[in-house]
């Protein structure tokens, strides 16, 4: 067997033209996966639509009732800043699926990566910044409520504090949440993660492979995860958008490679969502995403998973 792959048509709902958000770029992530031959078809897994119940681990009834049917307000909805369409309901909901299908096929196989999700900006109450459910962790209440798992270490590298995350989990000893993030982003207020690292603006490939290295081995060991979900947000690139950071692709891909091989070398099972990313350029921004593919291929088959 090779590495577990998510995907799902579904993951990309139109949107209008010029939107700001890179929606194409799952289904291009997907692509070129599949022209590059990182992965051939039957390597990749296709989620179902989460029952409602398993959102509800995690967000109020009120909202999800409200988000799925279109009748949140025009300020609950603009904070969100996504136009509300069914497609895009099904869309939210399909990805979740997508990450919980993630998490349990890493822990079945030892590593698998989703094509989509990170979520992270989704409190219980009110969607944010492109989020509207928070997929990471729906997947690590559902794990746990599977007794599945005990303890979920959430890795999240995107370049945005994982806000959502971090609220959610801050009176849950369960769950770890760090966050690795540029310090004067996106959110404004941040909450309080179990570790935040905030760095400062413009920083590069090796001071940020160096801070990663300080903490992810010791957390590990420390907290000794059933699982861990890596939140692989590209938007650290030196040519992202909405980053501040000033990664290269080479950086990214040596992150991924640390990452993943910390954690399978410990013996760590590790789940992987996409992240935020957003450039002009589509296929450069498809790329980066795409090296986290390129990355766990390699873990898979070093360590033989
Ligand atoms: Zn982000």
């Amino acid at each position: 067997m090779d590495l577990p792959i998510i995907y799902h048509p579904d993951y990309v709902a139109p949107l209008p033209e010029g939107h700001r958000f890179p929606m194409p770029k799952f289904r291009h992530l997907y692509e070129l996966l599949l022209a590059d031959g990182v992965a051939y078809p039957e390597q990749f897994h296709t989620p179902e639509r989460p029952p409602s119940d398993w959102i509800g681990l995690v967000h109020t009834p009120e909202y999800v009732q409200a988000y799925c049917a279109g009748t949140l307000d025009a300020k609950a909805q603009r904070r969100i800043g996504l136009p509300w369409s069914p497609t895009l309901v099904n869309r939210t909901c399909t990805a979740v699926g997508g990450t919980i299908l993630t998490a349990q096929l890493a822990l079945s196989q030892g590593l698998a990566c989703n094509t989509a999700g990170g979520t992270h900006h989704a409190f219980p109450g009110y969607g944010s910044g492109f989020c509207i459910f928070n997929d990471l962790a729906i997947a690590a209440r559902v794990l746990q409520q599977m007794d599945l798992v005990h303890k979920v270490l959430i890795v999240d590298l995107d370049v945005h504090q994982g806000d959502g995350t971090a609220f959610i989990f801050q009176n849950d000893p369960s769950v770890f949440t760090f966050s690795m993030h540029c310090e004067v982003n996106f959110p404004g207020t941040k909450q309080k993660s179990d570790l935040d690292v905030p760095l400062p603006v413009g920083m590069e490939d090796d001071a940020y492979l160096q801070t990663l290295a300080q903490y992810l081995p010791d957390l590990l060991s420390d907290f000794q995860p059933d699982l861990v979900l890596y939140d692989a947000g590209v938007d650290p690139h030196a040519g992202d958008r909405l980053g501040k950071l000033a990664l290269t692709d080479s950086g990214i891909f040596c992150r991924e490679m640390q990452v993943l091989s910390t954690c399978v070398a410990g013996g760590y099972p590790v789940g992987c969502v996409i992240g935020g990313g957003y450039a002009d350029e589509l296929n450069s921004l498809v790329y980066r995403h795409s090296l986290l593919h390129r990355a766990a291929n390699e873990i898979y088959c070093q360590y033989r998973l």
